[in-house]
């Protein structure tokens, strides 16, 4: 094999948005960078297996929703009929659209992208294990932004096709009459959105007593109350202690409240959270350090241990968001290129796709229970947002968390179709220290469903028209 060697002012080492942000950001503060990526394409996760196919998936999720629950207000066009070649093909074409934008951008910008698998060597060196060879990287400074990987229950069998981990789940090889969900979080929720319409009877087992949980219960319960009716179980405060693989299928053990001592699935997903890839990049030769669990701590200005390697994303600890990812890219690339940039967004927003989306900001209420902060809580519900009902749905809410004393913005969440759309106004309101007056103030336009931000503060303001409240 022929060694090349190649010199980087700054090396990335990882091409999901973290890396690729990173990257660009330091290319336009003048930087000479050189972007490792082991995929053929860039993207990482949330392009390629994550955040865009699975929205492409729950988009075609609601389009079946909305058309059958129209029925009973007057429009019918009959049962959907699926083509799953088709549809994966439309969700392949999106990726690709977006794989296509990146690698024109790394030209733009001049990055050297050199695909294969980066392994550090030594504090200034990686060796990267390409098609053609292994190339040496000699680095002056170095982002490491090598993502996570979907966790594995050992006593799981790894070998059966029908066990999948979320990647499995987006390639929408097939839709399984019966379909397990272990895991009754982000990925699980929304992957079992997606398959429930498009066919599969779902059952969930979540290991504690809410979905969702880190969000506070008000938030989850609408999102709960609907798919509770929609599938065939949730069986909450419940593990899976086993499963067996069976010509007919997955033969799944349990153990817990409500849920049977065993069933049988044509197909299971694995989704109980992910693990950092710290331990896979042999981060030892450099001398950084990497904890039990295979994260990399980092300061402020997302620095490792090691001064001139930083690290982004995933790997350096939850939530693992591709929001939160990107942001600390861009603070690594400005502090490697002299800006006095740190990591100080005030919250990193959480949003579950779901039908109804969840989203929460800033201080849960739990939260701010547990740290004894006190608070006033302003709740609308959308059964009296008119932009709701025309929608067909009014089981969504809004509810703003403002300190006691000065009405500050400490939380927000919201509940019902669209609402990850809505929670970028709480995120900008916490961002810019606004209270409760300042938004009940601001003029959002009717009927929307972003005047239930509005209408939230009003509720502790005590300024509401749209509701009664009693003096
Ligand atoms: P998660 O941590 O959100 O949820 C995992 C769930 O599995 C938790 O509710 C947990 O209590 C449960 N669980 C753990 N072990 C279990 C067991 N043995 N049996 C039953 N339940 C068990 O993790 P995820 O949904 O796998 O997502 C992984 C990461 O990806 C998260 O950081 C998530 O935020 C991120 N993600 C985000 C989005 C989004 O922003 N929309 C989408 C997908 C993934």
């Amino acid at each position: 094999m022929n060694e090349e060697v190649l010199h980087a002012e700054v090396l990335v080492l990882g091409g999901g948005p973290g890396g690729y942000s990173a990257a660009f950001r330091a290319a336009d503060l003048g930087k000479q960078v050189v972007l490792i990526e082991r995929y053929p394409v860039l993207g990482g996760v949330c392009l390629n297996v994550g955040c865009i196919p699975s929205k492409a998936l729950l988009h075609a999720a609601q389009i079946i929703h909305e058309v059958d629950e129209f029925e009973s207000h007057g429009i019918s066009y009959g049962k959907p009929s699926l083509d799953l070649p088709k549809i994966k093909a439309w969700k392949e074409s999106i990726t690709k659209t977006l794989n296509e934008g990146l690698a024109g951008l790394v030209k733009q910008r001049k990055v050297t992208l050199i695909h294969g698998t980066g392994q550090f060597t030594s504090p200034d060196t990686l060796a990267v294990n390409t098609e053609e060879g292994v190339k040496t990287i000699r680095f002056d400074q170095a982002i490491i932004a090598a993502g996570s990987h979907p966790t594995k229950i050992p006593i799981f069998p790894h070998d059966d096709p029908r066990l999948w981990d979320s990647t499995d789940a987006l390639e929408l090889k097939e839709v399984p009459k019966k379909l397990l969900i272990v895991g009754g979080g982000i990925i699980g929720l929304e992957m079992a959105t997606a398959y429930h319409a498009l066919g599969s009877e779902i059952s969930v087992v979540e290991l504690m007593d809410q979905i969702i949980p880190g969000c506070d219960k008000d938030l989850v319960t609408p999102l709960f109350r609907r798919i509770k009716k929609q599938y065939n179980n949730i069986w909450l405060d419940t593990r899976v202690k086993s499963i067996e693989s069976h010509e007919e299928g997955l033969k799944v053990f349990f153990e817990g409240k409500g849920a049977p001592e065993s069933e049988m699935f044509d197909a299971v997903l694995v989704a109980v959270g992910r693990r950092p890839n710290g331990k896979l990049i042999s981060a030892e030769l450099a001398g950084i350090n990497v904890d039990e669990q295979g994260f990399i701590a980092v300061d402020k200005q997302q620095r490792t241990n090691v001064p001139h390697i930083f690290a982004i994303g995933d790997i350096v600890g939850n939530p693992m968001l591709a929001h939160k990812a990107v942001h600390e890219g861009k603070v690594a690339a400005e502090v490697i290129s002299g800006l006095k940039s740190e990591f100080d967004a005030l919250t990193i927003p959480s949003v579950a796709y779901t039908d109804p989306e969840v989203t929460w900001m800033g201080l849960t209420e739990n939260q701010a229970k547990q740290q004894g902060i006190e608070y006033d809580k302003g709740v609308f519900p959308w059964a009296a947002s008119g932009r709701s009902l025309c929608l067909g749905r009014k089981e969504g809410l809004t509810k703003i968390i403002c300190e006691k004393e000065t009405g500050r913005l400490l939380g927000a969440g919201m509940v019902g179709p669209n609402a990850g759309e809505l929670i970028s106004e709480a995120v900008l309101a916490l961002e810019m220290g606004a209270d409760a007056e300042d938004i009940s103030l601001t003029i959002h336009p009717h009927p929307t469903l972003a005047e239930t931000f509005g209408f939230a503060a009003e509720m502790i303001t005590g300024t509401i028209t749209d509701l009664y409240i009693k003096k």
